[in-house]
């Protein structure tokens, strides 16, 4: 049985998963035997394969694929899917202006495949890239991923900042989903949000860097068409300029889906967190994401389109009717962060949790 036969006798979406066998990628059109051993890994992706298709070779080197990108119709060995990777991002940040040869990177890590990926990927184009690590006090979770973030980091003797909610700022994201009565996804952005911008700045990067990744950047475009919002869609661009008490924030993966990115880590050897945070459920880009893979998966290439198509034609006009209309802020009266109120937002929510 083909690998792609098994996937489709298991009811899987052959895009939604990696199959791996001792650390390697398999593509689908290889033949298994019986005793063969795989590891089935969810990625969160969508699209769907052809059970009866011929053995496949690299579009590039003609050498045995390892993986099948639908949206460019194309096998790649896996020399060249990590080339192609590479050069995805090298491409964005060419496009978008992202980084500059002698830019000090800050990136935030989370000890997931995108955070990882990025921070090799950056790192391998020669750029001085350091980790910032946040601790969220969600159990297991934060446990494990921070090791991952740790091991990373170690291996390429980069150094990794670590910033612990509980031990820094008296809360964590639990603690603060239950007092505001949110969900905790909420208190985790804000508190992260605030994070990434204030250690970005004290310690004089010129950019910040995350692992916002197609997948994460279209579902987040459909949510916001879904509901017009105006001001979220003038915001929408993988490079926000530094401006009073922010940093340039960059995104880097947006021409990577999430199955690349997670493809990338295995043929690199990067061990990164696999399960999902366990707060994610409900979160409701999960299902713009499912959508979105419903769409790719009877045609291709859509999420690249939405989104790439949305910054080329449409993101200008949402950002220039709301050019100049940033209000000017003033300092919190406890972080100095800028904020219109006498404490930011992240202070009154240490406030909150506290009593
Ligand atoms: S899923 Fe929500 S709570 Fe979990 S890390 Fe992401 S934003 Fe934070
Ligand atoms: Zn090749
Ligand atoms: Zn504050």
């Amino acid at each position: 049985m083909r690998v792609s036969a098994l996937l489709k006798q298991l009811k899987i979406a052959p895009e939604t998963v990696l199959v791996i066998q001792d650390g390697t990628l398999v593509p689908d059109d290889v033949l298994l035997g019986d005793e063969t051993e795989l590891e089935i890994r969810p990625v969160i992706s969508g699209g769907s394969g052809d059970a009866n298709q011929p053995a496949s070779k690299c579009r590039v080197c003609q050498a045995p694929s390892v993986i099948k990108l639908r949206r460019h119709n194309a096998h790649f060995c896996g020399k060249h899917f990590l080339r192609l990777c590479r050069s995805q991002v090298v491409q964005a940040v060419k496009d978008y202006d992202m980084l500059k040869p002698d830019d000090k990177v800050l990136i935030a890590v989370s000890g997931g495949k995108d955070s990882l990926a990025l921070w090799d990927i950056l790192l391998s184009l020669g750029y001085q890239v350091d980790g910032l690590y946040i601790g969220l006090g969600i159990n297991d979770y934060s446990n494990t991923s921070r090791s991952f973030a740790e091991d990373f980091a170690a291996s390429r003797q980069q150094h990794l900042e670590i910033v612990d909610l509980h031990e820094d700022y008296g809360f964590d994201v639990p603690s603060a989903a239950k007092a505001t009565h949110r969900p905790p996804c909420s208190a985790c952005g804000l508190s992260k949000r605030h994070i990434f911008d204030e250690v970005a700045l004290k310690q004089g990067y010129d950019v910040l860097a995350t692992g916002h990744n197609l997948d994460d950047e279209a579902s987040v475009l459909l949510g916001n068409v879904l509901r017009w919002q105006n001001e979220y869609l003038a915001r929408q661009h993988p490079v926000l300029p530094a401006r009073e008490g922010f940093p340039k924030k960059v995104k880097p993966l947006v021409r990577l889906s999430e199955r690349e990115t997670a493809a990338y880590c295995v043929l690199t050897g990067i061990d990164y967190m696999v399960e999902e945070c366990p707060m994610a459920a409900g979160n409701r880009h999960l299902a713009y994401k499912e959508m979105l893979n419903l769409a790719e998966e009877r045609s291709p290439g859509t999420k690249h389109d939405f989104y790439h198509a949305f910054l080329r034609s449409v993101e200008p006009i949402f950002s220039a009717e709301f050019q100049g209309q940033k209000e000017s802020l003033g300092k919190c009266q406890v972080c100095s962060a800028p904020s219109p109120n006498e404490l930011c937002a992240f202070c009154r929510l240490r406030e909150r949790v506290k009593n």
